[in-house]
Formats: C-alpha cells, sequence, structure tokens
C-alpha cells in the first residue's frame, strides 16, 4: 500500500513535470516564432532564437544577416549574444530556435556551452545535427565540455 502510494505520487509528479515542461517549450518557440516574424518582416531569413536560464529569457534574437550586412548575424547568434551581454555567459543554458541551428550557430552554442537545444525544424545540408558535419552533438571534439542535448518539438 505504501509503495502504491509512492508510485502514485511519482506518476504525478512526474506527469505534472511533463506538462509544465512541455508547455515551456512551446512558449519559448511560440517567442522564436515571432521574432521569425519581425525578420521575415525586414526581409530576412525567418528564424529567432531565445536562450533560457532557469525559466528566464536571458537573451533573444532573430536573423539579421541581410540587414547588418553580416553572414555571421544568424537569429541564434544574435540571441546568444544578447544573453552574453547581460548575463555574462550562457553556461547551461537552452537555446531554442524554430530552426535547427546551422554549423556556425552550433560552433558559437558550443563554444558557450549551452546545454540544451530545443528546435523545431531541420534546416538540412548545413544543420548542426546533420549526421555527416554533426558539430552540434559530437563528442568527438575533446576541449569541448558534452554535447548538448537536442529536443525536437513541432
Ligand atoms: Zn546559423
Amino acid at each position: 500500500m505504501y509503495i502504491l502510494a509512492i508510485r502514485s505520487f511519482q506518476a504525478s509528479a512526474y506527469k505534472f513535470i511533463v506538462e509544465r515542461y512541455m508547455n515551456n517549450h512551446a512558449i519559448y518557440l511560440e517567442r522564436c516564432l515571432a521574432l521569425a516574424q519581425l525578420a521575415a518582416s525586414e526581409g530576412e531569413n525567418r528564424v529567432g532564437s531565445v536562450v533560457v536560464l532557469d525559466g528566464e529569457i536571458i537573451g533573444e534574437g532573430y536573423e539579421k544577416s541581410r540587414t547588418l550586412n553580416d553572414v555571421t548575424r544568424h537569429a541564434e547568434v544574435v540571441a546568444i549574444l544578447d544573453a552574453i551581454t547581460k548575463k555574462g555567459n550562457c553556461r547551461g543554458a537552452t537555446l531554442y530556435s524554430n530552426m535547427e541551428p546551422c554549423l556556425l550557430c552550433s560552433y558559437v552554442i558550443r563554444h558557450y556551452q549551452i546545454s540544451t537545444v530545443v528546435l523545431s525544424k531541420y534546416c538540412g545540408q548545413l544543420g548542426g545535427t546533420n549526421p555527416q558535419f554533426n558539430l552540434l552533438t559530437t563528442n568527438e571534439i575533446t576541449t569541448w565540455i558534452k554535447a548538448p542535448a537536442v529536443i525536437i518539438e513541432s
């Protein structure tokens, strides 16, 4: 009886955590989509990104490569630099993007030790999870910490 009560409590706690976790993903991905819409309205690729730490958005950005004539200003990089400016680092944070981070963004994500990446759409050959060039997910670069968890939310 005691064990059943514990299992019941664990199941409800698990359900609460899963629901809350999933709702948070949806909330942050919605913010990415709003930022992506801003990018599109400025003639950019439709990509937006936020960096979240302890439930707080500490950085956000959207595609600015064409506007700034700077190929490095992808949404994820802009969001990470915003977080760095505000908080000093992104270690252990979660990055959300409506698009899979590309190789350029993957390098920046790994450099700043972001621990989780949530995306809603793969970007193809230049994506950081592409098995041929998996810069986002590889653990073979020994000077980097463990690769971030990658979560796909559609
Ligand atoms: Zn990128």
